[in-house]
C-alpha cells in the first residue's frame, strides 16, 4: 500500500520504519528534515510538504507532539487535508485532546475525506519491537481494511468506537492510569528509601503482585532513577494529564487523582526537568520528603 507518515520523533521514526519493513511504499515528512534521512536510506520517499506526502498516499499517518502540531500539519498551508485524495484516509496516532479530535473529524468530513484516530500505548522501544497496542476508532469497515497497517506496527488492535474521538478518550484515560502508577511507585520508593530499605526488592514483589509491562518497565526505571534520556517527555506527559482533566471536567466527572498528578508534573516542570522523562516527577516527591 502507498503509505504516508508525518512526524518522525521518538515514536514516529520507529513506527514508520516498521511500515516500510512490512512492504509498504512509504513517503515521509518531518518538520526538521534531517530526521527523514535514516528512512530515506531504508527506501522511503521524502516529501517536501505534508500535502505532498498525503497526495501520494492511500493512508497517511500523523504522529506529532500535540494538538497545535497536528493542526499546523493537517489544516495549515500545504497541510495533509489540502493534499488528500478522495480515496485516502488520515490516521491520527498522536495523543491529542478529545475536542481537537472532534474538530479534525469535522474538518475531514466537510472535505469528504476519511479519518480515523489510532493512538497507541507503548514507549519508543515497544514501537521499535512492533509491540504497540493500537486503539482505533472511526468507521469500523475502514479500521478493518487497514488492519494490515496496524499489524505492521503493533501486537494488538482494539476498536474503541464509531467516532474517532472515542480512541482519544481511551488513550487519555489510559495515560492517566499509567501516570498514577508512576505516582504510587514514586511515593512508595521515596518512603522506603527514606527508611533506608531495599526498594528494589520491593519492586520485585510489586511486579509479582500487579505484573504488567507498565509495572515492570516504569517500576524499574523509577527504582533506578533513570530519568534521562526521555522516552516519553515530561512536557508531553503533562499535556496528556491536562487533556484528561479537561475531558473529565466537560463531563462533570471529578478526577481528583489526575488533579494531584497534574500539580506534581507542573512542579517537575517548574524545577527544571522539562527535558527529562515524565518519571522525573519522582524527584518532586523526593524533594518533598527532604531526600
Ligand atoms: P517527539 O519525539 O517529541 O516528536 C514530536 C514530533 O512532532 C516530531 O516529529 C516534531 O518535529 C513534531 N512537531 C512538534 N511540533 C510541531 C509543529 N508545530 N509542526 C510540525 N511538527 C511538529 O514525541 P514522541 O515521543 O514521538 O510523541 C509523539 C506523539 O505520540 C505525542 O502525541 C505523544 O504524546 C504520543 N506518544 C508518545 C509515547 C512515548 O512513549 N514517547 C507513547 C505513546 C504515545 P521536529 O522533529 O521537527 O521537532
Amino acid at each position: 500500500m502507498n503509505v504516508g507518515f508525518i512526524g518522525l520523533g521518538k515514536m514516529g521514526a520507529a513506527i514508520a520504519s516498521n511500515l516500510l519493513r512490512a512492504g509498504n511504499q512509504l513517503t515521509v515528512y518531518n518538520r526538521s528534515a534531517e530526521k527523514t534521512e535514516p528512512l530515506a536510506k531504508e527506501g522511503a520517499q521524502v516529501a517536501k510538504t505534508p500535502a505532498e506526502a498525503a497526495t501520494r498516499s492511500e493512508a497517511i499517518f500523523t504522529m506529532l507532539a500535540d494538538d497545535q502540531a497536528v493542526a499546523a500539519v493537517v489544516l495549515g498551508e500545504n497541510g495533509v487535508a489540502s493534499g488528500m485524495g478522495k480515496n485516502s484516509v488520515h490516521i491520527s496516532s498522536s495523543t491529542i485532546s478529545v475536542p481537537f479530535a472532534r474538530l479534525l473529524a469535522e474538518e475531514h468530513t466537510r472535505r469528504g475525506q476519511a479519518f480515523l484516530s489510532a493512538p497507541v500505548f507503548g514507549r519508543p522501544e515497544a514501537a521499535a519491537a512492533k509491540k504497540l497496542l493500537v486503539v482505533a476508532a472511526g468507521d469500523q469497515a475502514t479500521v478493518e481494511r487497514l488492519q494490515p497497517l496496524f499489524d505492521a506496527i503493533g501486537r494488538r488492535t482494539f476498536f474503541a468506537g464509531g467516532e474517532p474521538w472515542h480512541a482519544n478518550a481511551f488513550k487519555l484515560c489510559g495515560n492517566f492510569m499509567i501516570c498514577s502508577a508512576i505516582e504510587t511507585f514514586s511515593e512508595a520508593f521515596t518512603t522506603l528509601r527514606k527508611a533506608g530499605l531495599a526498594h528494589k526488592e520491593f519492586l520485585e514483589i510489586m511486579v509479582e503482585l500487579f505484573g504488567s509491562p507498565v509495572y515492570q518497565n516504569y517500576g524499574t526505571a523509577l527504582a533506578n532513577r533513570a530519568f534521562e534520556p526521555a522516552g516519553f517527555g515530561l512536557r508531553l506527559g503533562l499535556k496528556d494529564i491536562r487533556q484528561v482533566l479537561e475531558f473529565a471536567q466537560e463531563l462533570h466527572a471529578p478526577m481528583p487523582l489526575a488533579s494531584l498528578m497534574c500539580d506534581h508534573l507542573s512542579a517537575a516542570m517548574a524545577n527544571g526537568y522539562q527535558d527529562s522523562d515524565w518519571t522525573a516527577v519522582q524527584r518532586v516527591l523526593e524533594r518533598n520528603a527532604g531526600l
